[in-house]
């Protein structure tokens, strides 16, 4: 199966007087507040958040979703607390497509240059998509360490 509908943000996004993109998604500065408002914060699949200082942006992903909410999380925090905030960067951008019984692609960089393919790439996407893209145990000691936007999503 071939998807190609796209993605769109929630359309709760439209409560906000903000700027949104194409995909409505919400502007945020380097902090993941939303530009022009004082107490907002926007993360994962209704931010569009810069993941670097070269032009890139954050995409509607697991692996953008992952890290802009742990700096998300960390920052509502910090402003809370009176405390600096951490700024969301990103730099480091990976693909992994699945191709079914041939295996699976992994590319690194905008550009996906292709690194692992056929078994390689497969053995990949199962750890993603059977442990790295799952929640942390359901105790305070593991939420709070998988908060830590320090965390590399993609080493
Ligand atoms: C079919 C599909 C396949 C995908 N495959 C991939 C993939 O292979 N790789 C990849 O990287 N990404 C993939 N994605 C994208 C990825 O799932 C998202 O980028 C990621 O889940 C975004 O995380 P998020 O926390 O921002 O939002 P979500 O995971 O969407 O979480 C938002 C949460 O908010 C809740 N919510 C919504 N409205 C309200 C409300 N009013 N009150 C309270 N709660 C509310 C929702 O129920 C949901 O639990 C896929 C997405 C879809 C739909």
């Amino acid at each position: 199966m071939v998807w190609t509908t796209g993605v769109r943000a929630s359309s709760l996004t439209e409560q906000i007087p903000a700027e949104r993109d194409r995909q409505g998604r919400l502007h945020v500065d380097a902090n993941l507040k939303v530009i022009g408002q004082d107490d907002i914060f926007a993360t994962g699949d209704v931010a569009y958040a810069a993941t670097d200082d070269i032009g890139n942006f954050a995409l509607m992903t697991c692996q953008h979703a992952i890290s802009l909410g742990r700096h998300a999380g960390n920052n509502v925090a910090a402003q809370i607390l009176g405390v600096a905030p951490t700024p969301y960067s990103q730099p480091k951008y990976v693909t992994c497509l699945d191709l079914g019984a041939w295996g699976a692609v992994y590319t690194e960089g905008w550009d996906r240059q292709v690194k692992l393919v056929k078994e390689e790439g497969k053995s990949l996407k199962t750890q993603i998509n059977t442990q790295w893209i799952y929640p942390p145990a359901a105790d305070r000691t593991s939420a709070l360490a998988a908060a830590d936007p320090m965390i590399p999503v993609v080493a």
